[in-house]
């Protein structure tokens, strides 16, 4: 395992400058590893490599960039099990969910090094040829959260490589180690410079936001970090592509099959512990299923063996960080006392760590705050409805606009409803599935732009129009 916190810049491993910070392992709160953030001056430097290496990424055959992303993967699947560990070490989840997320770093890295950047014929007549070409923007910025900071991070640095950018990497300051390991792993590969790694939390983040060499800004993160760093980005008019917070609902139609959806749901719910952006976050149930579908919910939380994610046996980790885990308890506690009914869990582990069991809570509504704020965390709110309308009308009553589900047995009265929520996506019968070649993003305050398929791709890219007239 990285034992050394370290930046990365122009192929380099260089002690921080900057204040320093520790992480912590969220599963015994004992302190993995302590170093030191970035000095502004040391982003400059990694910009500045960022900046030379695009000189000459920029001009390298489309052919071999994709074949550098193949031999990525190759060295990420050789590293797996290292990459693993370190995941739940620092992130908490289970081994197995840890394992799924190496998984996808290699599926995504594939996925990218295989699309195709299109030139669109626009117009081609007798008198003129007019074709939209795409080129890189230069220097892009990845700026990732804690949650599933290894899978994010490809997200981020692979579509940006593979149309021919240079990268600055941020991680969040409590799950750097898995990142700092790919980034080594990427520079045994690839030219000195074109990936690089900082770190530091909002200060760092800010000069980043700030920085006038940096072209593009991919985040993924909370919505008032977003709208900070829209804010600061308007000094170069930076490209940015934001995907943030979500508070996703689902609907449970009347004469859903209850046994065919319950794991479902739950699974979608409480994925990660429920720190998943585009998890189920508020369950409205029709009346005529929702004592039945509540039951089964309570039972499946209360299978969960909650533990440490390197422990055998263990299905539910750990919050990641103490903040959080503080946000849930307040969350749940405020729904008990406005009349919610706590159907499983509802109260912290004893003990060291972050531990806090699936939690379903009945008998509440929109005005709550654990429905109308973005609990992120394992605590589920079930809403009664007893008209779909109106079960409509209370999913899309909410600032965020992610994702959103629908399930039901009668396909059409699903997709009749789906089109109705306000989100970037919509699941029927599922939920929270993100997929490399399915354009994911939100919309309202859950972001701007999209990340993956052809669509992903291209925010990493300027059109330029050629106009031949012949
Ligand atoms: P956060 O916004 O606190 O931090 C995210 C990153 O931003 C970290 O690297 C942090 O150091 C950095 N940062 C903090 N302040 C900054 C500033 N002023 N300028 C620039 N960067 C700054 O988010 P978090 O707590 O790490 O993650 C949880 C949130 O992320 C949730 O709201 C969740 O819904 C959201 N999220 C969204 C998606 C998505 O795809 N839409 C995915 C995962 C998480």
């Amino acid at each position: 395992m990285t034992t050394q916190l370290s930046l990365l810049i122009n192929g380099e491993k260089v002690a921080g400058n900057g204040a320093s910070f520790d992480v912590i392992n969220p599963a015994d709160e004992t302190i993995l590893v302590s170093g030191k953030m970035a000095s502004t001056d040391q982003l400059d430097q990694a910009v500045a490599a960022a900046r030379q290496a695009f000189a000459t990424w920029r001009t390298t055959p489309e052919a071999e960039r994709s074949a550098l992303l193949h031999r990525i993967a190759d060295r990420i699947e050789a590293n797996a099990d290292e990459l693993a560990r370190i995941i739940v070490q620092e992130q908490g989840k289970p081994l197995f969910l840890a394992q799924v997320e190496v998984g996808g770093a290699v599926a995504w890295t594939r996925y990218n090094a295989d699309l195709e950047i299109p030139v669109k014929v626009i117009e081609d007549s007798d008198e003129k040829r007019i074709e939209g070409h795409r080129k890189p923007l230069g220097v892009v910025a990845s700026i990732t959260p804690w949650n599933w900071p290894l899978m994010i991070a490809i997200w981020h640095i692979m579509p940006a490589l593979r149309t021919g950018n240079t990268v600055v990497c941020k991680p969040s300051g409590m799950t750097p180690l898995n990142t700092l390991r790919l980034v080594e792993i990427v520079n045994e590969v690839l030219p000195a410079g074109v990936v690089n790694l900082v770190l530091g939390e909002r200060e760092i983040g800010e000069a980043i936001s700030r920085h006038q060499d940096i072209d593009k800004i991919i985040f993924t993160g909370s919505t008032p970090t977003g709208q900070d760093i829209m804010t600061h980005a308007a000094g170069n008019l930076k490209r940015l592509t934001l995907e943030l917070g979500g508070n996703d609902a689902g609907i449970v139609l009347p004469g859903t099959d209850v046994n065919a959806v319950a794991e479902g749901i739950f699974n979608t719910s409480f994925i990660n512990m429920g720190q998943t952006c585009a998890a189920l976050k508020r369950l409205y149930v029709h009346d005529s299923l929702y004592d039945s579908l509540c039951s089964r919910l309570a039972d499946l939380a209360q299978a969960q063996v909650v533990g440490d994610g390197l422990e055998e046996g263990t299905t539910f980790g750990p919050v990641q960080n103490a903040a959080q885990f503080n946000i849930v308890r307040e969350l749940v506690e405020d729904a008990r006392a406005k009349g919610g009914r706590i159907l499983s869990g509802g109260e912290p582990v004893n003990g060291k760590g972050y531990f806090y069991p699936p939690t379903i809570v009945a008998d509440v509504s929109n005005g709550v705050r654990l429905v109308d704020e973005e609990q992120f965390g394992p605590a589920l709110p079930v809403i009664r409805y007893s008209d779909v309308d109106e079960a409509i009308r209370m999913a899309n009553d909410c600032p965020f606009g992610l994702g959103g589900s629908v399930w039901g047995s009668d396909l059409d009265e699903a997709e009749r409803v789906a089109r109705q929520l306000e989100s970037g996506t919509v699941w029927i019968n599922n939920h929270a599935e993100v997929l490399p070649h399915a354009p994911f993003g939100g919309c309202k305050l859950s972001g701007c732009g999209v990340e993956f398929g052809v669509e992903g791709l291209l925010e990493y890219t300027q059109l330029q129009v050629i106009n031949l007239r012949k």
